[in-house]
Formats: C-alpha cells, structure tokens, sequence
C-alpha cells in the first residue's frame, strides 16, 4: 500500500526525475559487457544470461562469467545443446546453483518451444524457468523496450530514499514498487530502468550516497530531510543457525577422489569431497577441543579405511539460511577405489574445471594451500 500520508509526486515531477536520470544516463551509463552501446540494439539472449547471473551476486564477480560463457555458448540454441554437467562446470564458483539448472532448462525451453527467440512480452517470459516477476520486466524492458518497472536492491534503495519511506524492508517492497511503478517513463523503460541500477550502484550507494552529485538531488525527499543514513530501514535479522559436519579429503597418486552430490537439493548436481551430513554436532566444539574420539566416530563415514589426520582450522562458509562450520581430515591411500555411482578420482591439477562450489573450493584450498592458484586460473 502506498502511505496515506504521502502521495505519489505529480506528475510533473515524476517526468522531471525520469527526465533527468535519462539526460545523467546518456552521460554515465556504466560500460558492462552484457549492456548494449548507445545505437546497438540489446541482444535479449545477453540480457537473459546477465540477469540470471547477477541474483545475488555482484557485477564484478559475474563479468568473467558472462564473457566465458558468451564465448563458450554463443546463442540460446548454443546453450540449450551444451550437456548440463558442461554447464554446471562452468558455473561453478557463482553459486546458487540451482540458478545454473534452471537456466539451462530455460534455454532449452526456448530453444525448442519459441524456435529460438525470447518472448518479447514480461508476460510471455514470466514462467520459463528460472524467469520470476523481476526478471521478466528486466528483460522485457531492456531487450524489448517495454514499459516494465524493474526493483533490484539499488532501485529499492534508491525510491525508499526519494520518496523518504520509512517502512522497513522487507514489509516494505510493495510499497517501494508503487512509488517505483509512478516513475517509469512510456518510452526508453529499459534505460531507465539501467539508470535507476547505475545510481543506486555509483552515487546512491549504501553508505555515504553522493548525493551532491545526485541528478535527482532536488526531488529527493530523504536528502531535504537529512534522513538518508536512515533509507531503507531494515528489520532486524533473524541470527542463522550454525551447521557443522566432516569432510574427507582422499588423495592417490596425483588424483583426490570427488562425488556428485544428489540432483535434488542444495548444491544439487554439483560435485564435492565425500563427508558427513551437516548436521553432526562437532565443529562447534572448536578443532583443539576435538577429541580423539570424537575422530575415530567419524571414520566408518570416510570411503575408505585409511589413516586420516585432521587438518588444523576449521572451513566456514555462509549459506543464506545457515552457516556451515566443516572439519577436513585427509589421507592418502594406494587402495584402488573403482569409479562408479557418484564417485569418481579427478586430477589434482585440474580441479579448476571440476563443478565444485564455493565452499567445497574452500575445503580444496584448506587440504591442499595450492589449488588456490589452480583456482584463480578460471
Ligand atoms: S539525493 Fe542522495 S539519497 Fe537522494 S536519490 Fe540522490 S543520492 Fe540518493
């Protein structure tokens, strides 16, 4: 609901602050890989991969990605023929990963379902795979020009700023994407909808907005009340449980033996050292207070009996709902472990190519200090 205390700004000044984002826009626009140059057309397939990559994840970390796969993957039709566990490869490290599923069975869908070409229409797009509601108008606007009103996080912040909206996020949204829908122009929506990203990234920033800079500085609510430091309000977060488990890091003669974990589920497809569930109650103990029974209960749950030995330290790594605390005990073995099932060796040398997420590339690095470089290779 939009607050009965404040209206939405008329419409004079609604096409001033659309009207002069665009004029800073043409100036400043940010050069990214995926966006089209000033006279180029938006490639919608370009778009489509940007968007997916960029949920929860930052423009810097998600440049080399696109490239790569642009390159590797250059059309949807490319995409849709490239077999999963390809994809899933070359997703590793973005994390998220049933984004990487979902995309690939998106291309597919289009591939075969649209001969190729997205629909062009936020309604259309809207229930292919991975395609929510902000996804939609991002692509529907700025590969079609639509007129779709596009909220990422920037654009929160910047209209809770504009229009001084003291709800806090998240009861918020609704609210936000009222005031946010009131300022979306009939023509160039896609620009606008970049220029409402550009500000929120570069000027209108978290902490310390620029606002003296700002192109909307004279419309801005929160700037003529000092109250900017305080847009958007949060609620205060839930703290996140704490998960712990064991992993098992084998090594034989060069290579170190990986599972594929479940399709279904967190981390679903991608592949990780064997261990523990992550629910055994133990790094929380701290690794010095560890006893040696405390090892020798986890050894039935190792692939093979060897000798391992705990790696001192622990690997931590933030899920969105949970924190995960894992120790790592490593051995090598001569024993022949047959590949088969969801286990297979694979070169230490040649981990960076392996599907392995964020965190078991943690667990990687804390067994073995080198794959630190094969990592940084990708
Ligand atoms: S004036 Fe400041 S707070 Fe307001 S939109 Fe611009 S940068 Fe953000």
């Amino acid at each position: 609901m939009v607050r009965n205390a404040k209206k939405a700004p008329e419409t004079k000044e609604k096409s001033a602050a659309a009207r002069k984002l665009l004029a800073w826009y043409d100036r400043h626009a940010r050069v990214l890989p995926w966006r089209a140059r000033k006279g180029e057309r938006a490639d919608p397939y370009a778009v489509w991969l940007s968007e997916i990559m960029l949920q929860q994840t930052t423009v810097v970390t998600v440049g080399p990605y696109f490239t790569g796969f642009l390159k590797r993957w250059p059309t949807v039709d490319a995409l849709a023929k490239a077999p999963q566990e390809e994809v899933m490869k070359a997703w590793a490290g973005l994390g998220y990963y049933a984004r990487a599923r979902n995309m690939h069975a998106c291309a597919r869908a289009v591939s075969s379902e649209h001969g190729g070409k997205f629909p062009d229409t936020a309604e259309g797009l809207i229930g292919l795979p991975g395609i929510g509601p902000y996804t939609a108008a991002a692509i529907a606007a700025i590969a079609f020009g639509r007129r779709a009103t596009v909220v990422d996080g920037n654009v929160e912040r910047v209209v809770a700023r504009l229009f001084d909206i003291e709800t806090p996020l998240p009861k918020a949204k609704s609210e936000i994407r009222e005031y946010a829908e009131t300022l979306t122009p009939e023509k160039r929506a896609g620009d606008f909808a970049q220029a409402m990203m550009d500000l929120g990234a570069t000027l209108c920033t978290p902490r310390n907005p620029a606002c003296n800079r700002c192109p909307i500085n004279g419309l801005c609510d929160a700037r003529a009340r000092g109250t900017e430091a305080l847009r958007p309000g949060r609620a205060p977060k839930k703290a996140k449980p704490t998960r712990t488990g064991a992993c098992f890091w084998l090594t034989r003669n060069g290579h170190v033996w990986l599972r594929r974990r479940p399709e279904k589920g967190l981390l679903g497809g991608m592949m990780e050292a064997p261990g523990t569930d992550w629910k055994t109650p133990l790094c929380h103990k701290t690794v010095k207070k560890l006893s040696q029974k405390d090892l020798e209960a986890l050894y039935p749950r190792a692939p093979v009996a060897a000798e391992w030995r705990l790696i001192p330290g622990l690997v931590t790594h933030s899920f969105t709902h949970f924190d995960l605390e894992l120790v790592v005990l490593a051995a090598a073995t001569r024993k022949k472990l047959v590949p088969g099932g969801d286990g297979r060796w694979v070169p230490l040398d040649e981990l960076h190519g392996e599907a392995l997420p964020t965190v078991m590339r943690k667990v990687a690095m804390h067994a073995m200090p080198e794959a630190g470089a094969l990592f940084a290779k990708r």
